[in-house]
């Protein structure tokens, strides 16, 4: 296995409290470039949690955390943002763009703080927003487009830094199943391309397109491999 591009280390999760709450048991996962992974479990099980972890967003409370071999803990708040940003791409249910700026502009932000130049940020853009099927859709406000759309912008804005790695957390959450079909489709195709995928997700039939999948329950992650559906 090539060297992964997040790993984590025994990593757990306790929430003080009172009454303390162990929502993490002590994990150690792998994650190789351009893999694709699931995980799964009930709501409540530490999904969100988990990906909190892995993708530097949170601490754990016991263990380690690797990007590209590096314990971020030994890295400083400003080294870390630059690590995640450079790095680590996320997705959410709610996809979170601006409702004010065109598709366009919303990856563009992708590029913000990267020393990318306006004119090439856009242009950046463009071909990300063509890589998920939106070239028609430039210049559509979030309202003027569908659901599905929406969130493929945000998506094309995870991956315009072409991170190493992205984040899906219930990506398919707010959307009709046939929607959310075509979205894991499309974040099944970019694992593959050099960014490893993880998409965090309550759906059985959604983890069955991942040929990876770590099952949590209550706080343990059990690995399973085998053919995506
Ligand atoms: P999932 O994403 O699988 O639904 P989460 O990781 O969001 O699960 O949450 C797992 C458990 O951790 C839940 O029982 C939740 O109430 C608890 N939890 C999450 N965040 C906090 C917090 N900041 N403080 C205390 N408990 C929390
Ligand atoms: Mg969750």
């Amino acid at each position: 296995m090539s060297a992964p591009v997040v790993e984590v280390r025994g990593a757990s999760k306790t929430y003080p409290g009172p009454p303390p709450t162990t929502v993490l048991r002590p994990t150690s996962l792998r994650i190789a470039p351009g893999e694709q992974v699931a995980v799964v479990g009930p709501s409540g099980s530490g999904k969100s949690t988990l990906l909190a972890i892995l993708g530097t967003l949170d601490e754990p409370s016991a263990g380690a955390v690797l990007v590209d071999g590096r314990d971020v803990a030994g890295l400083r708040e400003r080294e870390r943002c630059a690590l995640r940003a450079e790095r680590i791409g996320f997705v959410f249910q709610q996809f979170h763009l601006m409702p004010t700026l065109s598709a366009v502009d919303n990856v563009a932000t992708g590029l913000l703080y990267s020393g990318t130049r306006h004119a090439e940020r856009r242009r950046r853009a463009a071909e990300a927003l063509e890589a998920v099927g939106l070239a028609r859709r430039l210049r559509h406000r979030p309202g003027e487009l569908s659901g599905g759309e929406q969130q493929r912008v945000a998506i094309a804005r995870a991956l315009v830094r072409e991170p190493g790695i992205l984040f899906a957390d219930e990506p398919t959450g707010a959307l009709d199943s046939a929607t959310g079909e075509s979205v894991v489709a499309l974040l099944a195709g970019i694992a593959g391309r050099g960014t490893a995928v993880v998409v965090v997700t309550h759906d059985e039939q959604v983890a069955a397109r991942f040929s990876r999948r770590i099952r949590l329950r209550d706080g343990v992650a059990t690995e399973q491999r085998g053919t995506a559906a």
